[in-house]
């Protein structure tokens, strides 16, 4: 298996760029997660990577080795794509081993290689079927035993459960972080979708317009957002965003909004103008003693938890607060911040001031 490195990478059609200058590591055995909203440059970042569209400008290397103007059939990737393209007429056994038969792998190795990719895939019961009559799941299984079969340095995947329906997409996006764990290879994965990344990823990078706004681990993504466009797009409701002019000193270790000091982890940079201070939605209290206040306007009930809105002086936001918890539309109730998870944003830039809490995670600039 394989690292692969992108640095400064680049593209252009025409006068439209659709990737601008991207850098980031997959080490091996990572399960890795582009991630981001339609048309942010995901796709063409990994065909890039694959060797199936050439960069304007920038580098990739595989295992060190540049690979930026190699064809894709130099580079050991195997595509798993969405709509997963059997081979009608032939059954399982043979779809799998077509691409062995094509590098004139000699038959008994081939019987072996197909045995222990059966074994990885829990299909050996279905080796001899005619693909026609199989579930999706199942072809599935034979798309990635197509891909697996070649023992790639690597494999790429375009939202290759973008067609299933929800539930069954759940148990193979399940299937395939299993089978990933099993293999260790590295994976990279295209997706638009921020809970399969973050379930399913070890690591992610979150784009948008051609732009890599972020790249770590899914935990310091969702805590710490470099941006808030990572802070909006991540989380279900997102962040919330008060919105406030004023200063916020080199060292502060609070805030202060309709007179109210609220802690926040203590600052690397500061900055005056307009800002916005960021919290999710499940840091958001209700608290009696609190002399900032908010009106409820709404309380979604959701089971264990209810999403409750609140109209506040620097904006609406929202709190995911225990079903118990007693709220009624209309009354004004404290409002209370949890202070270790709090982020500050330069409201004209998007970008989060660093805090000592968060300033290894930040990798925008
Ligand atoms: P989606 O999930 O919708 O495919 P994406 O993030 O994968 O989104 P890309 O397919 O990488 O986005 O496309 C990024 C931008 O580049 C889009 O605006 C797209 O229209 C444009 N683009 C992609 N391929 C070409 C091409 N061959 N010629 C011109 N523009 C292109």
């Amino acid at each position: 298996m394989a690292q692969i490195r992108i640095e400064h990478l680049r593209k252009d059609f025409g006068s439209f760029t659709a990737v601008k200058s991207s850098s980031f590591t997959i080490e091996d055995g990572e399960f890795f997660m582009l991630l981001g909203p339609s048309g942010c440059g995901k796709t063409t970042t990994l065909r890039m990577m694959a060797g199936l569209e050439l960069p304007t400008s920038g580098h990739i290397f595989i295992d060190d080795e540049e690979v930026s103007q190699k064809p894709a059939s130099q580079r050991d990737i195997a595509f798993v794509f969405q709509m997963f393209a059997l081979y009608p007429h032939m059954n399982v056994r043979k779809n799998i081993s077509y691409p062995l038969y094509n590098q004139g792998m000699p038959r008994a190795q081939i019987k072996e290689k197909i045995a222990e990719v059966a074994k990885i895939l829990r299909i050996e019961d279905i080796l001899d079927r005619p693909v026609g009559g199989l579930s999706g799941g199942d072809r599935q299984r034979v798309a990635l035993g197509r891909a697996i079969v070649r023992d790639p340095k690597a494999f790429f995947m375009d939202e290759p459960l973008g067609a299933l329906d929800a539930e069954f997409r759940e148990h193979m996006a399940e299937e395939l972080r299993a089978l990933h764990d099993r293999m260790e290879a590295t994976t990279v994965y295209v997706t638009h979708d921020q809970l399969e990344a973050m379930q399913m990823g070890d690591k992610i990078v979150v784009m948008n317009h051609g732009v890599v706004e972020q790249f770590g681990v899914p935990q310091d993504i969702y805590d710490w957002p470099a941006t808030k466009f990572v802070a909006d797009f991540i989380g279900s409701p997102p962040m919330n965003f008060l919105d406030f002019e004023g200063t916020v000193a080199n060292g502060a270790t609070s805030v202060q909004l309709s007179g109210v000091d609220f802690q926040i982890p203590e600052m690397l940079t500061g900055l005056q103008g307009d800002l916005s201070l960021g919290v999710r939605p499940e840091h958001v209290k209700l608290t009696d003693t609190s002399a900032y206040r908010g009106e409820v306007l709404a309380a979604e009930y959701l089971g264990t938890t209810q999403i409750v809105t609140l109209r506040t002086d620097h904006g609406i936001i929202k709190a995911r607060l225990s079903s118990s918890t007693n709220v009624r539309e209309g009354e004004t109730v404290g409002v209370d911040l949890d202070a270790r998870k709090l982020t500050v944003f330069d409201a004209q830039t998007g970008h989060a001031l660093m805090s000592s809490a968060n300033k290894e995670v930040l990798t925008h600039g």
